[in-house]
C-alpha cells in the first residue's frame, strides 16, 4: 500500500493507493473510494456513507441515535443529487492533480487519479448501461459476498414461488450454454477492467446455480477455471453460490467433493424458518430434514454453509414458534468454524404475494422497529447456542444491498 500526501488549497490530502482500491482522505471525517479503474465506488462524510452500485444506484446511510439505540437508515440519491455529488469529488481529485511535485514522485497513483478524472457521471451511466445489457440486475448476494465478482451461469430461480420473495419474477429460469456462459465472462472481465481488483471472490449466480446438474456445473467451473486472470479470486476467495434445499439433497458428497475441487468454497441456503407450518404459509417448499440433509452433504464434502433465516416472516402470528423451530433446527446442522448465521430483515416488496395473503389471513404483521428487536433477540439466543464454536451470527438488511 502506498500513502501519500497531496497538496491542495494550501492543505494535505492523504491519498491510499491500494492493490484494491484507491482512497483519498480530504479529512479524517471526510474520504472517497475508487477502483482502480477510475469508478466511484463510494464516501464517507461526518458520519454518512454514500455506496454506488455498478448498476449507478447511489445509496446513501446513516444512523439515527435514539438513546442508547442506533437506528440504520438508508435511501437512493436521485439522479440529480447523485451526479452533484460524482462531480463534486471529482472536481477536487483533478485540483490534486496540480500538485506537481506529487504527480512526478507518484506516477502509478496519479494514473489512477487521472482514470478517475476522466470518469464523469455520464460516463459512469454509460458503464452502467452496460452492466444491465449483461447481468439484467442483480437483487441480492449474501453479506459476506458483496464484494464477490458475479458471474451468471444461469438466469433467474428455479422455483419463483415464495409468496415473500420478488426478486427473480421477471426473469424465467435458464442455464446458459457453454458458449453463451464463455461470452458472458468474457464481456464481465471487460466491462470491469481494472476494477476486478476489487473484488474479493467468484459468486455463481443467479438464485441457485448449484441446482443445475452436475456434470454441466463442472463444465461452467472448467470455463471460468480457463480464464488466468480469475485465479487469484479462486484461490483468495473461492467460489460461492446460493442453493435452494428442495434442490441441493439431489448433489450427492461425491458430486459436492468434485465441485469444491474445481473452486467451490461456500454455499449459501435461504433456509428462511424452522418451522413447517411457516414454510408452508409462506409456500417455501422443503422440509426440515431435507435441511439437515444438504448441510450434511455439504459439511462432510468439505464445503462451508450460510444459514440465512428471515426474521419477522409470519408477523406477530407465527413470532415464537418461528425463533424456537429455527433455533432448534440450527443447532441440529453441525454448524463449525468458517459457516455463518445470517439473521435476513424481513421486508417484502409492496407486490409481493404474501402481503395480501397474509392480511387475509389476519396475521400482524411486526413493524421495522419490532423486526429489529427480534432480531437482536434472535442474535441472543443463538450467539449463546454456537458461542465459542467459530459460527458467526449477524444480521442483515437486503434493503441495504447495493452491488
Ligand atoms: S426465496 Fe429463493 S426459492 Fe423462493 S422464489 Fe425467492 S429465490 Fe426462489
Amino acid at each position: 500500500m502506498a500513502l501519500t500526501q497531496w497538496q491542495t488549497g494550501g492543505r494535505k490530502v492523504v491519498v491510499s493507493h491500494k492493490p484494491e482500491a484507491i482512497t483519498i482522505s480530504f479529512t479524517e471525517q471526510e474520504l472517497v473510494s475508487y477502483d482502480l479503474a477510475g469508478r466511484y465506488l463510494g464516501s464517507y462524510d461526518h458520519g454518512t456513507n454514500i455506496r454506488r452500485g455498478l448498476d449507478n444506484t447511489y445509496q446513501q446511510r446513516w444512523r439515527v441515535v435514539d438513546g442508547r439505540k442506533y437506528h440504520p437508515r438508508q435511501r437512493v440519491l436521485s439522479e440529480q443529487e447523485a451526479e452533484e455529488h460524482v462531480e463534486d469529488m471529482r472536481i477536487r481529485v483533478r485540483d490534486l492533480l496540480k500538485d506537481k511535485a506529487a504527480v512526478d514522485s507518484h506516477p502509478a497513483t496519479a494514473a489512477v487519479l487521472e482514470r478517475i478524472w476522466e470518469y464523469s457521471f455520464r460516463k459512469l451511466m454509460a458503464s452502467a448501461g452496460t452492466f444491465t445489457r449483461l447481468y439484467g440486475h442483480i437483487p441480492i448476494l449474501p453479506p459476506d459476498q458483496y464484494r464477490a465478482l458475479v458471474v451468471q451461469m444461469t438466469d433467474g430461480c428455479t422455483y419463483n414461488k415464495c409468496t415473500f420473495c420478488t426478486l427473480y419474477r421477471d426473469k424465467i429460469f435458464r442455464v446458459r450454454t457453454l458458449e453463451d456462459f464463455r461470452r458472458h465472462v468474457s464481456e464481465v472481465l471487460e466491462f470491469i477492467g481494472e476494477g476486478l481488483s476489487y473484488r474479493t471472490s467468484l459468486f455463481l449466480g443467479d438464485a441457485n446455480a448449484i441446482a443445475v446438474r452436475t456434470a454441466r456445473l463442472l463444465e461452467l467451473v472448467e470455463i471460468l477455471n480457463g480464464f488466468p486472470v480469475l485465479q487469484p479470486l479462486v484461490k483468495k476467495g473461492g467460489m460461492h453460490a446460493f442453493l435452494d434445499i428442495y434442490t441441493g439433497n439431489k448433489k450427492s458428497v461425491d458430486e459436492l467433493r468434485l465441485l469444491k475441487e474445481q473452486g467451490l468454497r461456500r454455499v449459501s441456503l435461504g433456509i428462511e424458518s424452522g418451522s413447517a407450518a411457516l414454510l408452508e404459509f409462506v409456500h417455501k417448499p422443503g422440509s426440515r430434514a431435507d435441511v439437515i440433509d444438504v448441510v450434511r452433504n455439504l459439511k462432510a464434502a468439505g464445503l462451508s454453509v450460510v444459514t440465512i433465516f428471515m426474521v419477522g416472516l409470519g408477523g406477530h402470528d407465527f413470532r415464537a414458534q418461528h425463533l424456537s423451530d429455527s433455533v432448534s433446527l440450527a443447532q441440529e446442522l453441525s454448524l463449525s468454524r468458517g459457516d455463518i448465521v445470517y439473521l435476513s430483515h424481513f421486508s417484502p416488496g409492496t407486490n409481493a404475494p404474501y402481503l395480501p395473503i397474509a392480511s387475509e389471513a389476519g396475521v400482524r404483521a411486526m413493524t421495522a422497529d419490532e423486526i429489529d428487536a427480534e432480531t437482536r433477540r434472535w442474535k441472543q439466543v443463538l450467539g449463546e447456542v454456537f458461542g465459542g464454536t467459530g459460527v458467526k451470527v449477524a444480521p442483515y438488511s437486503f434493503q441495504r444491498f447495493i452491488y
